[in-house]
């Protein structure tokens, strides 16, 4: 028999920041963002001109 009444709890924290928002509380947090990693294009280094490296970018931009 399937118990269809056990609760899900989803939680959220990040969907009201923006990008900017969380890299200013990941560097705050001490995040190391030299070791990540967010390229469409998987180059190593980052391609820079991808949807994604721009992003990163943008929300990075005066916080390193
Ligand atoms: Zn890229």
């Amino acid at each position: 028999m399937v118990n269809t009444k056990k609760r899900i709890h989803v939680y959220a924290p990040f969907l009201g920041f923006s990008k900017k928002d969380i890299a200013r509380l990941g560097a705050s947090l001490g995040v190391p963002f030299e070791k990540t990693y967010s390229c469409y294009e998987g180059t190593i280094p980052p391609c820079g001109e991808c949807a994604t490296c721009k992003q990163r970018q943008e929300a990075l931009e005066g916080i390193l």
